[in-house]
């Protein structure tokens, strides 16, 4: 069997980035030290952050004192003043490029732009974006949400998720263009979502069976999936490799394994060994 590994498969800059702030955080800090949410949508991971003293915790209110490390989504400013307001110190891990987001999706604003966050509707970093870019704002997952009658004739302004898919948005720019009267688009797509999903899109079409590890609850990586199972219907999301089941490789020349942003690259790693140890 032909095993092929995606280069640009597991951590993402902002997650390796945040993980080494919360792992500064644990040795310099005085205090306790939480994270507003887990870190990443990891549990071995949060699990071996929480050993090393930091856990993670729903809303400010549940820390009395220390330090709040916030995670690569980003929060929303309100957030930021009620952790001040009770002195906690916050350490700021926001991925710099959801930052960038923010800052595009306050802009719309203050322009005076009617801003559409393309995302999901619940995921913290759209609540975030929401946020930033007030009570005006719309969010739609997909073109075929947007409500064409909100937006005629208006000067719009978009903002993007930054785990979207570009195709998502080509389509929402399609049915905003003919009908608002002008239209800004921030591309604030991650470039190493884009490089990933073009890898692993790349692997999967030379693939006969395809892995994607990471968290079920990853926006990222079920994206991830969704994409690589459009081109390779053999598509297993796992979380772990002890999941794997031989039965899923029968008669596969070549399986491809890539994995989202918040998984530790060593376990496509051990993807692989599995497949060596159990393919047919
Ligand atoms: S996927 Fe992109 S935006 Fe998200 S944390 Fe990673 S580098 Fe940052």
């Amino acid at each position: 069997m032909k095993i092929l590994i995606s280069s640009r498969g597991g951590y993402c800059y902002g997650v390796q980035r945040a993980l080494d702030i919360a792992h500064d955080a644990a040795s310099d800090s005085q205090g306790p030290i939480h994270t507003l949410g887990p870190i990443i949508h990891n549990p071995g991971v949060v699990n071996r952050l929480a050993e090393a003293g930091v856990s993670p915790v729903d809303k400010p209110s549940q820390v009395e004192s220390g330090t709040l490390i916030l995670r690569t989504h980003g929060v929303t400013p309100q957030v930021i003043a009620e952790a001040k307001e009770r002195g906690i110190r916050i350490v700021d891990a926001t991925c710099p490029y959801v930052k960038v987001a923010q800052e595009k999706a306050s802009s719309l604003q203050q322009q005076g732009y009617l801003p559409i966050i393309l995302g999901e509707h619940e995921h913290p970093e759209v609540v975030a974006l929401v946020a930033n870019a007030g009570e005006r704002a719309a969010v739609v997952e997909n073109a075929e949400e947007l409500k064409i009658g909100t937006v005629k004739g208006k000067k719009v302004g978009v903002v993007v998720q930054t785990t979207q898919a570009s195709g998502n948005l080509a389509a929402l720019a399609a049915r905003l263009a003919p009908a608002c009267r002008e239209l800004l688009i921030h591309n604030t797509m991650c470039n190493a979502t884009q490089k990933c999903q073009d890898e692993a899109l790349k692997l999967a079409r030379k693939a006969d069976a395809v892995i994607v590890i990471g968290g079920r609850n990853s926006a990222n990586t079920t994206r991830l999936a969704q994409l690589c199972a459009e081109v390779q219907p053999r598509t297993h999301h796992i979380e772990d490799v002890e999941e794997l089941q031989p039965e899923w490789f029968a008669g596969a020349g070549t399986v491809a394994i890539t994995a989202g942003a918040s998984t530790p690259p060593e376990q496509m790693d051990a993807a692989a060994r599995w497949l060596e140890d159990n393919s047919p």
